[in-house]
């Protein structure tokens, strides 16, 4: 294979950009990858960038653990504002700790579904 500018000398690479062969004079190495011209450096290392971001959001973006802790403060919620009814029942008078944490849990839960339900949207 032939550099695309430079016919005669030998290719070591080819564009990570647009595909072309280069040799060893006109090659832009940028580190990982060779280009042919500043213009393709740049876009190449802007998609490289990219997919670097990329990588990472999905490796944040866990929305199975936000979900199960969602749960948990709905579980929470339901066992305390339940037995916080049962006892308000019971005894005629409102258990005001149950009810006020059985409704904290709910706040929470609706919050932190809220908030899974935003970053799953920004994948
Ligand atoms: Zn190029
Ligand atoms: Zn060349």
């Amino acid at each position: 294979m032939e550099c695309f500018t430079h016919t005669g000398s030998p290719a070591i690479g080819i564009c990570k950009s647009c595909g072309k062969a280069v040799c060893r004079s006109c090659a832009k190495d940028a580190g990982v990858f060779i280009t042919c011209s500043d213009k393709c450096e740049k876009e190449a290392a802007d998609v490289h960038e990219m997919n670097q971001r990329g990588k990472k959001i999905y490796g944040i973006g866990t929305p199975k653990k936000m979900a199960s802790g969602v749960i948990m403060w709905f579980l929470f919620s339901a066992l305390f504002g339940g037995f916080g009814i049962f006892q308000t029942i019971k005894t005629g008078q409102p258990d005001w700790f149950l009810l006020l944490f059985g409704a904290a849990c709910l706040f929470i839960a609706i919050l932190s579904y809220r908030r899974s339900k935003e970053s799953g949207l920004q994948c």
